[in-house]
């Protein structure tokens, strides 16, 4: 009999989603660029072997789905998903359904989408988050593409999505390229996230040079509160970890350059193209691509003088978790913000609040507050914006001092606090409503003769003083 799904990849992310695909009751024919990985999977997935069937060629794959075949395709991003789709196409038929699931940039999901459709194929662009854990036993799942072929898939996808209080973590979003935007802003929101913690932890570990367990009986701490999420979650668990090595600290004998993949810089340059600034993930990116300058680093320890001794009150650990509640915030404000720009500018219609609700389970940023943020975007945002939400309002009223009081805490002590200033720089400007671009705009039109408006009168092309011939 025919499988009911093909699937294309079985690196970490493949294998895991095939088997979880199996595990729900499906099967699913399996295929790989390199044979012999097929075959060494199937062998190893124990029970589940009986609902997986290899595929070695294209066209064995395309012999092995039921009309219209839908196949997932979960390879390595960019040229190598091109030359996966042009290898299936002389297979398939029209009306057939092509899944792209790994990290594309949502610019290709839209082109293939374009192309796609153009031959009578139909495409999904499907983000996936939760990396392996998730894709074996319960991803989140970002769907963008054809409405119809998402009605084919739509009950595997929600079989293996991972639930929040018995609901799937899994929606259409919008067409084309909404899934991938989506799960790329998802990413930049992680990075900006990861950086504040980082930050916290560097408070802690390098200027009050407390031990790494002792920091990680406080991420413990706070993941029993309003803080609660797996990022917190894995930090507490990653700061216990020993090296088997020389039974240090694990964290202390990690060198201290990021890797990054590409999507946190995707989401700043889209945001940068709409218009948009997510401050907290452009400072992350930064910090990211400052901590890989390692040698510059080194040298400017040496060349650099440290900070003076400034006069810096204390700083509670009360306030570190506040600032990371403000922090955590204040990140989603400006990636929710974003998605909103991006579904306008694409006439996507994203619902925002669907997107707060898938993940709130299976993705890396899963938290409770996501449940939060589903219910406030759900009453509608004042101004779009959920720090201007009645229910962040009150919550950031206590947080935002703390975050206040940490981030100049640690500028007074030389401790870098990127994210953290990020954060409250945003905060207090989106407090003033009157800002200082006026000397912007006053500069602006006197070297290159701008114009600006006044505050007492209509349109945008007036001048000072200082413009020739006035
Ligand atoms: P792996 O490196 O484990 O696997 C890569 C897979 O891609 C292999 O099956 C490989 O086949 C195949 N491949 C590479 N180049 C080509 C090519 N030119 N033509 C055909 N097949 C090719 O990657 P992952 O499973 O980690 O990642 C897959 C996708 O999922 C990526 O887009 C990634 O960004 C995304 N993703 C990863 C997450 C993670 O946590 N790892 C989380 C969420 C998304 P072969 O065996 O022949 O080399």
């Amino acid at each position: 009999s025919k499988a009911r799904i093909g699937l294309v990849g079985l690196g970490v992310m493949g294998a895991n989603l095939a088997l979880n695909i199996a595990e729900k009751g499906f099967t699913v024919a399996v295929h790989n660029r390199t044979a012999a990985r097929i075959h060494e999977f199937i062998a190893d997935a124990g029970p589940l072997a009986e609902r997986l069937i290899p595929a070695e060629t294209p066209a064995a794959l395309a012999a092995a789905l039921g009309s219209p075949r839908a196949i997932i395709i979960m390879v390595k991003a960019g040229a190598p998903v091109d030359e996966t789709i042009a290898a299936l196409k002389p297979h398939l038929d029209p009306g057939d359904i092509i899944i792209d699931a790994g990290n594309a940039n949502y610019e290709d999901s839209e082109r293939r989408a374009r192309e796609l459709a153009a031959e009578g194929f139909r495409f999904i662009g499907l983000g996936v988050s939760g990396g392996a854990e998730g894709a074996r036993h319960g991803p989140s799942l970002m769907a963008g593409g054809d409405a119809s072929a998402y009605a084919e898939i739509e009950d595997i996808l929600t079989a293996i999505a991972a639930r929040f209080a018995g609901k799937p973590c899994v929606a259409l979003l919008g067409p084309g390229g909404a899934g991938h935007f989506v799960k790329t802003v998802h990413n930049g929101i992680e990075y900006a996230e990861m950086q504040l913690i980082a930050e916290i932890y560097g408070l802690l570990a390098q200027v009050e040079k407390r031990r790494a367990w002792d920091i990680a009986r406080l991420f413990e701490q706070w993941n029993e509160g309003p803080l609660r999420s797996y990022l917190i979650e894995i930090t507490a668990k990653v700061l216990h970890a020993l090296d088997p090595v020389s039974g240090a600290p694990m964290v202390d004998v990690i060198l201290d350059r990021a890797g990054q993949k590409g999507t946190g810089r995707w989401t700043v340059i889209e945001a940068l193209k709409l218009g948009q600034s997510p401050l907290m993930i452009e400072a992350a990116v930064a910090a990211r691509a400052w901590s890989s300058e390692k040698d510059r680093r080194e040298m400017g320890a040496e060349l650099l003088p440290a900070p003076r001794h400034e006069p810096a009150p204390p700083i509670l650990d009360a306030d570190l978790e506040r600032a990371l509640i403000a922090g955590r915030v204040i990140d989603h404000a400006q990636g929710f913000a974003l998605m909103a720009a991006a579904s306008e500018a694409h006439g996507w219609n994203i619902d925002l609040a669907r997107v707060a609700e898938i993940w709130r389970a299976g993705c890396i940023i899963r938290s409770e507050m996501l449940d939060d943020i589903a219910a406030s975007i759900r009453e509608g945002l004042p101004g779009g914006l959920l720090i201007f939400a009645p229910y962040f309002v009150e919550m950031l009223e206590e947080a935002v001092p703390g975050l206040r009081r940490v981030a100049a805490g640690m500028i007074l002590r030389g401790q870098p606090a990127p994210a953290l200033g990020a954060a409250i720089a945003f905060w207090d400007s989106m407090r003033q409503a009157r800002g200082t671009a006026a000397l912007i705009q006053a500069q602006r039109d006197y070297f290159g003769a701008h114009g600006f408006a006044r505050i007492d009168a209509e349109g945008e092309g007036h001048h000072g003083p200082w413009a020739e011939g006035s």
